[in-house]
């Protein structure tokens, strides 16, 4: 018979600490009968730490080990939390972070994607050592999977794309007997390998994106990610009050709102799902009674005004040099580059003479990308934007998220609105003193 298998994902947020990781192994001792294959984060801001390590690496300020031993101090704190002296966690953990020890004593690399993603892959490969090793000893089998055998990308670091095929392939080839075994599986988020047996890295928070491809090539029954929210709400509670839990969302919704920054899931975590009707449940690992949010196939007519905030946006205005019209043969050489870089479109509108376009402005893409087309076309750039999205939207809210901004784009199709703003303070009367 087919073994029913789910797969859990545990983010930076839930293994923060040595209790938070014991409230871990708590939640999965419900589960102790079942098959099921968990995916884990770095521990904390890990991530966060290890690109410091990877800058100063790049530029050679010296500091790249002393800000190494920050991490290992940390995860070192953790580990005496929760073994006891001499266990053999603390070699798997050491192993690991030689790793980083040896790129950092070789002259940077010249191509800083791939360096980066060699030394802050570690973060997920130490973490899922110290979890896995923490499950055993808490009466949980739990065998340990290197992702990197399973997830096969393409060769672009920093954004790995996943190759399905062979993905799937290893999939049932390494893991699946693993799980067949019985006890749990656990691997890594966020991290993979080229066909030549280099770690690449899925881009920033992608472990979700991990559970959802292991979650597709296994057939699994349902994905549930542990949040320190109570599930899916209307708007990011760390901007809004008064935002409420949603209990079902379709995937669709789901889609279009992590696309546009919802942060709370990684946005190419839903499609692999939606492609094999495979249910995701958002809960919560303060409290996992909770019911969380269920998003599925299934479609509510109603669904209350939500609110997603993307920072980090620019803004391009882009003219030819030479005054012509913006045409076809122009539209198809930006967008040829736009797909080179990587860069993604979130809005854009042209007119006869010009093309306007939003980008993620992330890392230096945005620069290169201007670089290359300027000898051709004149650009206007302002950046430091916001995007705001808005499904389902009211003018109360709408009005309210203006106040302070200036709406510099806006777009409005069916039941979304779409919005680049800048912020600015509003000017208000100084009181006069007399
Ligand atoms: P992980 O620990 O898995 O990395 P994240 O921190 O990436 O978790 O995601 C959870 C966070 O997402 C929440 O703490 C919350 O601040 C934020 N968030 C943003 N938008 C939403 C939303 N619409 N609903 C719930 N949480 C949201
Ligand atoms: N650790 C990675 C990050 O912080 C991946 C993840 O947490 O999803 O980006
Ligand atoms: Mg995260």
């Amino acid at each position: 018979m087919k073994a029913i298998i789910k797969v859990f994902k545990f983010g930076g947020a839930s293994l923060k600490n040595a209790d938070s990781i014991k409230n871990v192994a708590n939640i999965l001792k419900r589960f102790r009968e079942e098959r099921l294959l968990i995916v884990v984060s770095a521990i904390g801001k890990t991530t966060d730490a290890l690109e410091k390590v990877v800058e100063a690496h790049k530029n050679k300020t010296g500091e790249a080990f002393a800000l190494l031993e920050l991490v290992k101090k940390s995860h070192y704190e953790i580990a005496d939390q929760l073994f006891d002296p001499g266990d053999p966690v603390y070699d798997a953990v050491n192993d690991t972070f030689v790793e980083i020890e040896w790129v950092l004593e070789e002259a940077p690399h010249e191509n800083y994607d791939f360096m980066y993603d060699q030394i802050v892959s570690v973060g997920e490969l130490v973490s899922s050592k110290i979890v896995q090793a923490y499950l055993v000893k808490a009466g949980l089998p739990t065998q340990w999977l290197d992702a990197r055998d399973v997830i096969l990308t393409d060769d672009i670091y920093r954004e790995g794309w996943v190759q399905w095929e062979e993905t799937e392939a290893r999939c049932e080839r390494i893991a699946k007997p693993m799980i067949e075994k019985g006890g749990f599986v656990l691997t890594q988020g966020f991290i993979g390998s080229t066909k030549e047996n280099f770690t690449t890295t899925l881009g920033r928070e992608g472990s979700d994106y991990t559970a959802a491809i292991f979650s597709y090539c296994l057939d699994a029954e349902s994905m549930t990610i542990w949040k320190d929210v109570p599930g899916v709400l209307t708007g990011d509670p760390r901007i809004f009050d008064n935002v409420v839990k949603l209990d079902r969302l379709s995937y669709k919704e789901a889609i279009e709102m992590t696309y546009y920054g919802a942060k709370v899931i990684h946005p190419k975590t839903i499609k692999p799902l939606q492609n094999k009707s495979i249910p995701l449940y958002v809960k919560s690992f303060v409290n996992p009674d909770g019911e969380g949010t269920f998003i599925s196939s299934e479609v509510d007519e109603a669904y209350p005004p939500m609110v997603a905030i993307e920072k980090n946006q620019a803004l391009l205005h882009i003219s030819t040099r030479d005054f012509s019209f913006v045409a076809e043969h122009h539209i198809s050489y930006l967008f040829n580059l736009i797909a080179d870089f990587r860069l993604q479109v979130n809005m854009m509108q042209n007119t006869a003479i010009s093309f306007v376009v939003c980008f993620n402005d992330v890392d230096d893409k945005v620069d290169r990308f201007i670089e290359k087309i300027d000898a051709q076309f004149k650009v206007i750039l302002d950046r430091n934007l916001e995007l705001i999205t808005v499904r389902h939207y009211r003018q109360d809210i709408l009005d309210s998220l203006k106040e302070d901004k200036i709406v510099l784009l806006e777009e409005r199709v069916r039941n979304t609105l779409q919005m680049v703003v800048k912020s600015v303070p509003m000017m208000r009367r100084k009181d006069t003193v007399n």
